[in-house]
């Protein structure tokens, strides 16, 4: 960002902004070359660039990609106004001649138009209102116009804009960007993918029912051993079963990949999870992956704390049996509805004697009057003193959650006000 507000200085922008009559269109050039950095990095924060995954986690990058998303949508609108009116403040024609003349004889500019259009359908469906509205897959499909936009937009740039035109630096400095952005999709996106699902050769081994909502299915594929893939991490996966190769899901890895197969446990939320119940043995399995900062990798103390709810059990079990613990290091607090919504919890139970950590299911309607990690029947407990009954020493541990957006909410709020660093809570999101 520093080197595009540079160039633009070095290009006389400042100076621009002082005469009333280039001063709109400088704020013009600014808010262009700030909107066209924001918008690769935006493709970028997506990338999944294995530094970038590692570092911030793709909800965190999701919620940043969305941020960066917005204010590059308005600052392109800053800049088709302030050129516009710029240009037609110093033209005799008029307003609406300028217009004309800008989309009809400006080299790149009905592209640019076209590629605005496509971008104003994706920032529109990506308001939360539009977008709780359209089915995920509806959106997803929208939202990928985005690169169509991206893509539209760049003719103009190298063809008409003063920045990218005057001096070498900027050229290169804007052709590395670009490629790089280019590059990055290409790479993480595309070909490592491919490659990694056709040298594992992955297949649907056993379907198995937990009970009627909820469905685990194990893989087996080559080489397993070689996936860099650890416990808590996801993947995305596509299911060659007719049309469910076009969607991606993304589920948390229920058991420690072993090196020979990967197993996932899903709720049945809609139609893609519901599918996989009726998935057969042989299935062909393309996946991306593995991502997700909840791993053995962030954890900088001995002792752990694992707190689950519902369907976030997932990443938790496959953490319980995978971690390198001591008797007693580890503690999972696994908070559920009811006992029929318990899942997986004979394998909990096993997992915890054999590694001697300590489990605790608590089960109970979600608490009514106020906002809590507890059920209902617990709240005359306050969060944190009822946190402190089950792990006295919490505020020395490494906490991992997953569960229910609110609930995550609520336990996260809990173990901080508990002493625990901030540094030291570590959250995935089933939602973006
Ligand atoms: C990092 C991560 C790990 C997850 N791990 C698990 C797991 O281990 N077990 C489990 O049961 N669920 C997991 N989920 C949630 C799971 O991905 C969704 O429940 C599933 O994709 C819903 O798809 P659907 O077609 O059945 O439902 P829909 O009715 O289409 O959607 C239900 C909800 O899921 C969201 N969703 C749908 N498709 C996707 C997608 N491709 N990416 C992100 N969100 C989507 C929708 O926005 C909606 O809120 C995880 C989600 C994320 C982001």
């Amino acid at each position: 960002m520093l080197v595009v507000v540079a160039l633009w200085v070095l290009g006389g922008g400042v100076q621009d902004l002082v005469q009333a009559s280039t001063a709109l269109t400088s704020i013009g050039r600014l808010s262009a070359l700030v909107a066209s950095d924001l918008l690769l990095i935006q493709v970028l924060l997506m990338a999944r660039i294995p530094m970038v995954e590692m570092t911030y986690g793709q909800d965190e990058l999701a919620r940043r990609h969305r941020w960066t998303g917005f204010w590059s949508f308005n600052l392109i609108v800053v800049h088709v106004v302030t050129i516009t009116l710029g240009y037609a403040a110093t033209s005799p024609t008029g307003l609406w001649a300028t217009i004309t003349d800008f989309v009809l004889n400006y080299p790149g500019m009905l592209l640019a138009v076209a590629g605005t259009v496509a971008l104003v359908a994706v920032t529109i469906t990506s308001i939360r209102a539009a977008r709780a509205r359209l089915r995920y897959e509806s959106w997803h499909l929208l939202h990928l116009y985005a690169y169509l936009g991206v893509g539209l937009a760049l003719p103009h740039q190298l063809w008409t804009g003063k920045d990218f035109l005057t001096s070498t630096v900027a050229t290169v400095f804007w052709w590395t960007l670009w490629a790089a952005a280019a590059m990055s999709l290409i790479i993480w996106r595309v070909a490592q993918p491919l490659w990694r699902s056709l040298r594992h050769q992955l297949v649907v081994e056993q379907v198995r029912a937990e009970n009627d909502r909820v469905t685990t299915v194990v893989m087996r594929g080559r080489m397993l051993h070689r996936l860099p893939v650890r416990a808590g991490q996801f993947f995305q996966w596509r299911f060659l079963d007719g049309h469910g190769f076009t969607r991606a899901h993304p589920y948390s890895l229920s058991a420690a990949p072993d090196g020979r197969t990967l197993r996932i446990t899903a709720a049945h939320l809609g139609d893609g999870s519901a599918r996989l119940a009726t998935l057969r043995p042989g299935t062909k399995v393309f996946f991306e992956g593995p991502y997700g900062r909840l791993h053995e990798g962030v954890r900088t103390r001995r002792k752990v704390l694992l707190m689950a709810s519902g369907i976030g059990i997932t990443p938790m079990r496959a953490l319980l049996e995978e971690l390198d613990q001591r008797p007693g290091d580890v503690t999972l607090i696994y908070r559920a509805s009811s006992e029929q919504g318990h899942i997986l919890v004979d394998e909990l139970n096993t997992l915890a004697q054999r590694r001697q950590a300590r489990l605790f299911v608590v089960t109970g309607r979600r608490a009514s009057q106020r906002s809590s990690w507890l059920p209902q029947d617990y709240t005359h407990l306050g969060d944190v003193e009822a946190l402190g009954q089950f792990v006295p020493d919490v505020a020395s541990h490494d906490v991992f959650i997953c569960g229910s957006p609110g609930w995550m909410d609520a336990a996260e709020h809990a173990v901080l006000a508990a002493g625990v660093p901030p540094e030291n809570v570590h959250i995935e999101r089933f939602a973006y």
